[in-house]
């Protein structure tokens, strides 16, 4: 079998440990299954460890099915987590479920609070668009620092911005894609830390689990490769020594290089078994529409790390 990547992994033996972290916001895919392959794939074939970790960090959308739901498809897929298994999870044996975690948030908020180095933001989405007409990068907005010298008082919200230094520039090598320069200010402007709602962030929440759960190297898509440059820099400024390093795969792609269909019926893990594929199709499917093998072939969970090697 051919490697697709011949990736130089630089963890020395007991090895690293990552993740595979679903948001419960809907059913699985097949992105979230090529994910999957890339996690599971890449720790096995390079000695490290993979934990699972629910990221429902939004409340208004995140569903008890649809966690139940990928705690099943992951059980038929074959995809065994170290730590806390899928059982783990459904007995509630975990503080890897970030809807538990709010006080670690909280406490890591309050260490940044008392550095001045966060403040409450009143400003809508609406407020942020009328307030910065074109922006860098046109898929993000940022943030124009409108409240920054506001002093809003804490208690009219609980939305909290942390200030990310102006012309600092984060470099990192992306195991797959090689040196990569962000500068969060000019990407992103101050970050979101909690929403108006009192909901967590994803960026926030990723970074203060990514150093608790003592995670060594993050392997996503390259849809959050943007995000990067500022998680660097929060774990530095929440006093992580040496951040995570970093993979991001290609996209789902279809072998001539269109883009998927999103529609449920042609990429929903929970479609694709009712129509008859098997386990590892599935799996076959996912990891060559992310670019890891030319054709479509089953591949088993326990054979995913030769994909790699
Ligand atoms: N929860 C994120 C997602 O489902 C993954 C975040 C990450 O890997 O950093 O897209």
């Amino acid at each position: 079998m051919r490697a697709a990547y011949a990736l130089a992994v630089p963890f020395a033996p007991p090895g690293f440990t990552t993740r595979f972290a679903p948001a419960p916001t809907g059913y699985l895919h097949l992105g979230h299954a090529a994910n999957a392959v890339w996690v599971w794939g890449v720790a096995r074939a390079f000695g490290g460890s993979v934990l699972l970790r629910v990221e429902d960090h939004d409340r208004g959308r995140c569903r008890p099915e649809y966690e139940q739901a990928l705690l099943d498809d992951l059980d038929w897929l074959g995809l065994v987590p170290d730590g806390v298994s899928t059982t783990g999870f459904r007995a509630g044996e975990t503080r890897q479920r970030q809807s538990d975690n709010t006080a670690r948030y909280q406490a890591r908020l309050s260490e940044l609070d008392s550095r001045g180095l966060t403040y409450a933001c009143s400003c809508s989405r609406v407020d942020i668009a009328r307030a910065t007409p074109s922006t860098t990068d046109a898929s993000e907005l940022r943030y124009p620092g409108t409240c920054r010298a506001r002093k809003i008082n804490p208690n009219v919200t609980p939305a909290r911005r942390i200030l990310m230094a102006a012309g600092l520039t984060e470099h990192f090598d992306d195991l797959r894609l090689g040196p990569m320069s962000q500068d969060p200010d000019h990407q992103c402007g101050d970050l979101l830390a909690r929403d108006r709602s009192g909901n967590w962030t994803y960026q926030f929440a990723v970074v203060v689990d990514d150093i608790e759960q003592g995670i060594d190297l993050v392997i996503r898509g390259e849809d959050l490769l943007a995000s990067t440059g500022r998680q660097i820099r929060l774990a530095r400024m929440l006093g992580r020594r040496s951040p995570p390093r970093f993979l991001h795969h290609p996209l789902l792609r279809q072998p001539d290089g269109r883009k998927l269909s999103k529609s449920a019926r042609d990429t929903g893990l929970r479609e694709l078994r009712a129509a008859g594929r098997t386990r590892d199709e599935v799996l076959g499917l996912a990891g060559q529409l992310s670019g890891l093998c030319d054709a479509p072939r089953p591949i088993a969970p326990d054979s995913l790390a030769d994909l790699f090697r």
